[in-house]
């Protein structure tokens, strides 16, 4: 299911900007826009807003965000994770390590840097294990019922202050998913 609400709006508003794929160069810098991503080790594909490439070859991933860039932390490591997860995909596909990158939250026309650590690309390798083991047993995620819930545009559908108080409905919508022989 997918549902809109004004937050995705928005974000495709912005992301209209930079969706057309393209080149330029910027003071001195080779510019890539909605660049696809790969990589075969991790078995990703993906997007990434723009691509600056330095004179040596070495991306500098911009992942373009609608709202402020001072969200709560767990939730700006959600953005944290998608710009590590772009970075490790631009090593694979360029040779060259991506130390750091960025988030432009265009609402303020302000950056946030972000070092793409180890300890970032262990949580984006644990995300994956993660993601794929629940693929692979057909079940979904929990629901959070917190603060990714407030501007979440599931959440009439998700229903997670409900779900998330009630282990009847928890219990019945997780045997919904299970294979029937
Ligand atoms: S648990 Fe919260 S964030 Fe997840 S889909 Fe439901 S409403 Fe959205």
């Amino acid at each position: 299911m997918f549902q809109e609400n004004i937050f995705t709006q928005r974000g495709q508003a912005l992301h209209k900007r930079v969706d057309d794929p393209g080149v330029e160069v910027r003071d001195g810098l080779r510019v890539e826009r909605a660049l696809p991503l790969y990589s075969d080790r991790l078995g990703l594909v993906g997007k990434v807003d723009v691509v600056e490439f330095l004179p040596d070859g070495s991306p500098y991933p911009v992942e373009y965000k609608h709202g402020s860039r001072h969200k709560r932390a767990e939730i700006a490591r959600c953005d944290d994770l998608q710009l590590a997860a772009q970075a490790m995909c631009l090593e694979e596909m360029t040779g060259h390590s991506v130390p750091e990158a960025a988030l432009f939250y265009a609402t303020l026309r302000r950056c946030r840097e972000v070092l793409i650590s180890p300890e970032l690309h262990q949580a984006v390798e644990t995300a994956l294990v993660e993601i794929r083991s629940m693929l692979s047993l057909g079940r979904l995620p929990p629901r959070r019922n917190d603060d990714h819930c407030r501007a979440c545009s599931l959440r009439d559908l998700c229903q997670p202050e409900v779900l998330a108080d009630n282990e009847r409905h928890r219990r019945v919508l997780d045997h919904l998913f299970y294979e029937d022989d």
